[in-house]
């Protein structure tokens, strides 16, 4: 069995994984990829991809790609500059 050279305590498996990457025009931002071969550790979640994989993730965000995303996700987001001043508003402070 492979172990992992990130914490040097679990084993590396094959899968399939989703993975976040940032991309360029006309996408320019961070993108989902589902259902990705690559190699995690069972201890502390590594990700590892192929060259053959990480060319193909490559390819497709390539503006010249033909590939369109499957759906578009919403996502929560949280701005700690807006929480602060909520915090600093109403609330105690936290103590640190
Ligand atoms: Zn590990």
């Amino acid at each position: 069995m492979n172990r992992c050279r990130i914490c040097n305590a679990g084993e590396l498996r094959e899968g399939l994984v989703e993975t976040w990457m940032p991309a360029g025009p006309p996408l320019a931002g961070w993108v989902l990829f589902r259902n990705v071969p690559a190699t995690v550790c069972d201890t502390c979640g590594e990700k590892t991809f192929s060259q053959e994989t990480a060319e193909r993730l490559a390819t497709i965000l390539d503006p010249a790609s033909r590939e369109t995303p499957s759906k578009f996700l919403r996502a929560p987001v949280f701005d700690l500059a807006l929480i602060d001043a909520a915090q600093a508003k109403g609330k105690k402070p936290v103590a640190a």
